[in-house]
């Protein structure tokens, strides 16, 4: 009991919550839940989660060629022969291009630019692997490049970047489309995402 008779937080839990408190989208509310959340549970489940997150770092490694986290350097998808390498995705993320493949609609190849760039965070294009993208490029010219950056302004500005310094005039460059999500209504949607939508209109007949 410290002077004005409160219990004060052990040492142990403030630490905890400070290292929670660290990772993306965790606010100090949601940490503090989370440490009580493992300071309660059986502690054989928070030896495999300690485990795992060791694992994760130990083990996994950037593809040299599409920079995707992987097991394997080059990993899985640059080094199948059934993938279609004259088309390139570029999303910011291998979270980003995990999302595609549980689409099952996309059969190229990725390049992972690890961010975006974003000058109020002093992130510019060399932070990323984007030079290492146009070596690629002008290695072994793609007859696509698909960006699919996120559509916000630092996705923007990375894709107008990226757009700028691919001179070959021979590759065909596009853009995922942005519009309504599916079970989304018109009224709800913003100004922006409804002009996108209809300049990304598709022709049906
Ligand atoms: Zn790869």
């Amino acid at each position: 009991m410290n002077q004005n008779n409160k219990a004060s937080i052990s040492s142990i839990i403030s630490e905890l919550i400070s290292h929670l408190s660290q990772l993306p989208g965790i606010g100090p509310k949601t940490a503090e839940r989370l440490a009580f959340h493992i300071i309660k549970a059986p502690e054989s489940k928070i030896v495999s989660l300690s485990e795992s997150l060791i694992k994760a770092k130990q083990m996994l490694t950037f593809c040299k060629i599409c920079f995707i986290v992987t097991e394997n350097d080059p990993c899985s998808i640059c080094s199948n022969d059934f993938r279609d390498k004259s088309i390139l995705c570029v999303v910011h993320d291998s979270i980003d291009a995990f999302a595609i493949e549980n689409t099952n609609t996309y059969s190229g190849n990725y390049h992972i630019l690890n961010g975006s760039i974003s000058p109020i965070n002093g992130i510019g294009p060399q932070e990323l692997t984007i030079s290492n993208l146009l070596d690629r490029v002008k290695n072994n010219p793609p007859k696509e490049i698909i960006i699919a950056t996120n559509p916000t302004i630092e996705g923007d500005a990375t894709s107008t970047y990226i757009i700028n310094q691919i001179t070959n005039t021979e590759i065909n460059i596009s853009r995922l489309a942005i519009g309504i999500p599916i079970g989304g209504d018109l009224d709800y949607t913003d100004n922006k995402t409804l002009v996108q939508a209809f300049n990304s209109r598709q022709s049906i007949r």
